[in-house]
């Protein structure tokens, strides 16, 4: 029998058809759904995605998978069809490893997980949280199994988020920042701190998403391909071709959660905006992982938002918008953006101690995947590793080992990703700075669309043609390392704390 490309990208669109439904659904409940809606939606969502499973391993998905890898055939596919071939049987491959019973007892579990998970941390009960988190364990560990890897159990549950990424190449990357990073930010807080306290203050919501338009506007962000809205976590989603919407959320006595935010989901937006018309719908039409998106918000909420050239040009406008800051000099404004402080809370952390907290919960799960420690002894290991990066120590569980949402929906090998998203990012701006030697005066005067363009042709527009790793490498020119991460903190930090 004879098979077409033709028709495996008609049926590759037929899915992505569902999930683009599915997906105005999941931004519909995290912005605007009442109440009384969520129940019954939850179920809609339960019939699309088994809908989506099922064409996903159906009998017809297995007939492409087989019939384009057959060595003769495959060899002969361009480019663009052969990585498209790859994905779908990667992924064919992989939700086929695992009975289809087990993955459903697996999604009941984590739902439930989720809201025991609320409930403990709400009491800073670990107890609480335990046996369920020791169930999912148990699921991820024969998952593992099952998925197979060559040298270690977590690389396994690595490769869903950060593909063809090792356990090996993490831990590289953390030796380096541990050996680099942890002297250089105890050397910072001996140093005298900027004062921040100019950040403290009252800003009314709608001048705040004012401020968000404006510099989503400047971010070259589409709004006629989509929209921001408000929600209590803020997201990013890609429904479709021409439909990707950020989220933002408004603390009335501080900016930095609205419009950092809204710079970091604009950097995820602005790779979804840019990825090329052809791939749309493929599988070639999403980022190229986790790790690489998370670099793309991660340049542009820190590596531009947080740098004296943007402030340069987008002061005025923030003037205008709190004329609270007329007296303000952008300088000042700059350092107190930037102040380092270690913080027991993830997503509080600033740029230096921000890898930091995912060292902690690599080294954790890493452990945990391989037998290494028990559930029971998290809290303990927890905050022992806490003090021993940070140096400081939680006083409860709620803002130690209960802080983050990803175990109780069954997310491990999920957090290296954020780190390796502030790596990828230093590389790719390191290369950004060579390629385009005016960068930060183009920066300084508002043209943030020739470093856009440059993003839109080295990455955004390849979508997931590439691994992480081969993308690195074809950008970059050399393989991922944690020293532009280092010289890009070293730089800017050295010249701010004076040190
Ligand atoms: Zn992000």
């Amino acid at each position: 029998m004879l098979m077409e490309m033709k028709d495996f990208y008609d049926y590759a669109r037929e899915i992505s058809k569902l999930r683009s439904a599915m997906s105005l659904i999941a931004w519909d409940m995290r912005t605007k759904i009442p109440p009384k809606g969520v129940k019954d939606r939850s179920e809609v969502v339960g019939k699309l995605s088994r809908m989506a499973f099922e064409m996903a391993t159906s009998p017809k998905a297995a007939e492409f998978v087989e019939y384009f890898n057959r060595p003769k055939i495959h060899d002969s596919l361009n480019e663009v069809d052969r990585r498209n071939v790859d994905l779908m049987t990667k992924y064919y491959r992989r939700q086929k490893s695992i009975p289809a019973d087990k993955i459903e007892k697996f999604s009941i579990l984590c739902s439930k997980g989720e809201s025991i998970w609320q409930e403990a941390r709400r009491e800073s009960n670990f107890a609480k949280f335990q046996p369920i988190l020791e169930e999912i364990v148990e699921y991820l560990k024969e998952f593992a199994e099952l998925y197979g890897y060559e040298e270690n159990r977590y690389d396994a549950l690595l490769d869903e988020y950060e593909p063809s990424t090792t356990t090996k190449d993490v831990k590289n990357v953390i030796d380096g920042l541990k050996k680099d990073l942890v002297p250089f930010m105890q050397k910072i807080y001996k140093a005298k701190a900027p004062d921040d306290r100019i950040l403290n203050g009252n800003f009314d919501k709608s001048s705040q998403e004012k401020l968000s338009v404006e510099v989503l506007k400047a971010m070259t962000y589409d709004f006629e391909g989509g929209r921001l809205d408000e929600t209590a976590h803020p997201f990013t989603i890609g429904i479709g071709p021409g439909d990707v919407r950020i989220t933002t959320k408004y603390d009335p006595r501080d900016l930095r959660p609205s419009f950092f935010g809204t710079m970091h989901e604009g950097g995820h937006a602005l790779y979804e905006q840019g990825i090329a018309e052809e791939h749309q719908g493929t599988m070639v039409g999403m980022g190229a992982s986790m790790g690489i998106h998370e670099s793309q918000s991660r340049t542009w909420e820190n590596m531009i938002g947080r740098s004296r050239a943007f402030w340069n040009f987008f002061y005025p406008t923030l003037v205008k918008i709190f004329p609270q800051y007329k007296d303000v000099s952008v300088e000042d404004f700059y350092k107190a953006i930037n102040v380092v402080k270690p913080s027991l809370i993830r997503i509080e952390a600033d740029e230096v101690t921000y890898n930091l907290h995912i060292v902690i919960r690599f080294e954790v799960e890493e452990a945990l995947i391989n037998d290494r420690v028990k559930v029971a002894d998290l809290p303990e290991l927890w905050n022992s590793k806490v003090k021993e990066y940070l140096g400081i120590e939680p006083s409860n569980d709620a803002e130690g080992v209960l802080q983050d949402v990803h175990w109780s929906g069954g997310q491990m090998g999920y957090f290296p990703s954020y780190m390796l998203g502030n790596i990828y990012a230093a590389q790719f701006f390191a290369t950004a700075k060579k390629e385009i030697p005016n960068l930060e005066a183009l920066i300084s005067s508002g043209d943030l669309k020739t470093f856009r363009e440059w993003q839109r042709e080295k990455i955004h527009r390849h979508g997931a043609l590439y691994d992480p790793k081969d993308l690195v490498m074809k950008v970059t020119g050399q393989p991922l390392t944690h020293k532009y991460f280092m010289d890009y903190i070293t730089e800017k930090f050295s010249e701010i704390y004076g040190i």
